[in-house]
């Protein structure tokens, strides 16, 4: 059999005693990669009590200690950044350089967690009352758990347990069940670093190990990232459980053209921004919103992306990988069919994609749509292939009446040379990451990642100062010391004096 994938409880890498598997496959060739057990209840439980017994020591650990944890591990991460590389393609399909990448902005939110304390700054005021001050502390959670999608699987872990270990809670992370050997080698490094045993976990499978985190009375918040029916039971159910969540999910991301923008940029970045990563991107550009004359560059698109090979990570060749599954491109395959079927006109079918001597990847070719309506099931469902679905409008007010009008609100762009045109699509726009002549505006972490509406689910976000606030509670001290002289006698008011 091929190797099983270990657990990680209590600072052990252990063999499950499951007798459910799922097979992990390569998706360039659909090989099975390696066996993952979905972990029984006791093994979840002995994970999470782990987690319950580390966080009684780690939360007295000096938040510098905490912060030198987060350094030395960042600096362990970018030693290993091509062997990470190279586990996420294996597990993906993505090519060496967006895998690269993956890794990358995963060390980006790293480094800010080494930048703990100053974000856990309370606030003071001296003599709120005559000689009472009020300061606020901000204090961890505790056991906090994260649950993770397949297509980022370096970068979205890293958005979610080095923080909120280093906020002083301890942490357990269930990866996604197609991606799980990227995680555990983040795992195998944060140990190097020198974490402690039980400040984290990874523990395996899918809704009934993620249902046994929901309910658990001893964790205190969750973090999620994955698809919208997903997110709505994570958030509905962890917050009925009376936990903190906060959950990321799909989303329809627009970028809309102005006949004033710079022509080749708008194509080529449209090109990487669609299908770039096979479209497996939350923040992919899947929709285009030609305004006025821009419409008449379609064409010039079109032959761009039809420019574009996927292909194996090792072909350097090769502009995007394979989709994750077979079922994945199966769904894509219907929804092309279906784009047809409602009377868009394909400009470009990657419908029959082959690559050699990856005959059996799940492999799909550059698409592009055009003449789509919002009433299309291409333009209403999230795709997450290489397709792009293209439309048209007279002015910049309709393209962000459209953009609005849509239920997600996850990223968009605008290209356009003119200021004033960015400065009403920016304030308009009830998108939550808005990119100016930009096509993918995730933040960097000093910053958060602000999805809103459909494609986010709580009210803080990942990363950056939110990020603190989601994995921390604030405690309030009103202080008085007394001096002998003061009068006593009982106060019968609410009134501080
Ligand atoms: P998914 O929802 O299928 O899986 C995500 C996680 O949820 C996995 O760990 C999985 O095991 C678990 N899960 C699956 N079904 C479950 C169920 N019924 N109950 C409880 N847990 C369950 O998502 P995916 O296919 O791995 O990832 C792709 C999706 O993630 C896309 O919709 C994409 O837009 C979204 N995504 C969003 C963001 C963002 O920041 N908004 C970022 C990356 C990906």
């Amino acid at each position: 059999m091929t190797q099983p994938v270990s657990l990680f409880i209590g600072g052990d890498f252990c063999q499950s005693d499951s007798s459910e598997w799922i097979e992990v496959t390569n998706p360039a060739n659909n090989q099975i990669i390696a066996q993952l057990p979905c972990a029984t209840a006791e093994e979840m439980e002995r994970a999470i009590d782990s987690a319950h017994d580390a966080f009684a020591s780690w939360k007295e650990v000096a938040v510098s200690e905490r912060a030198r944890l987060m350094l030395r591990y960042q600096q362990l991460l970018k030693e290993h950044h091509d062997e990470l590389a190279w586990l996420v393609s294996k597990e993906t399909g993505k090519t060496t350089v967006d895998a690269k990448g993956d890794v990358w902005r995963g060390i980006e939110v790293v480094e800010q967690a080494a930048n703990i304390a100053s974000n856990m700054m309370g606030e003071t005021v001296e003599n709120v009352a005559t000689d009472i001050d009020s300061y606020s502390l901000i204090q961890p959670l505790g056991v906090c758990c994260g649950i993770t999608p397949f297509n980022f699987p370096a970068m979205i872990p890293l958005w979610m347990f080095p923080l909120a270990i280093a906020a002083g809670n301890t942490f357990v992370l269930k990866p996604s069940e197609q991606v799980p050997l990227t995680a555990m080698r983040l795992a195998e490094l944060f140990e190097q670093a020198g974490a402690p045993k039980g400040v984290l976990q990874v523990v395996h499978g899918s809704k009934a190990q993620v249902d046994y985190l929901l309910a658990h009375p001893i964790i205190k918040a969750v973090s999620f990232v994955g698809s919208v029916p997903v997110a709505k039971h994570i958030y509905h159910t962890g917050t009925a459980y009376n936990k903190r969540v906060q959950a990321f999910a799909g989303a329809k991301n627009h970028m809309v053209v102005m006949p004033d923008a710079n022509k080749a940029q708008v194509i080529n970045n449209l090109v990487g921004a669609s299908v770039g990563a096979a479209g497996q991107r939350c923040m992919a550009i899947s929709v285009a919103v030609f305004v006025g004359e821009s419409n008449t560059w379609l064409g010039d698109l079109a032959q761009e992306l039809a420019k574009v090979k996927p292909g194996a990570w090792d072909d350097q060749s090769a502009g995007y990988g394979p989709l994750i599954s077979k079922e994945a491109k199966a769904r894509v395959l219907a929804l092309i069919e279906q784009g047809k079927a409602q009377g868009a006109k394909c400009e470009l079918d990657g419908s029959h994609c082959e690559v050699a001597d990856h005959p059996d990847g799940n492999w799909v070719g550059p698409t592009l749509f055009s003449g789509v309506t919002p009433q299309m099931s291409i333009y209403q469902q999230e795709i997450f292939g290489p397709v792009l679905v293209c439309l048209e409008v007279d002015t910049l007010d309709q393209a962000i009446e459209l953009i609005n009008n849509n239920p997600y609100g996850n990223g968009t762009s605008l290209f356009t040379s003119s200021g004033g045109a960015a400065r009403k699509f920016q304030h308009q726009i009830q998108v939550g990451q808005v990119g100016i002549n930009v096509p993918i505006p995730v933040p960097l972490p000093f910053f958060s990642f602000t999805g809103w509406r459909g494609s986010f689910y709580g009210d803080l976000h990942a990363y950056g100062k939110q990020a603190v606030r989601f994995y921390t509670e604030t405690k309030t001290v009103t202080a008085r010391w007394f001096d002998d002289d003061i009068p006593t006698g009982p106060n019968m008011s609410i009134q501080l004096r």
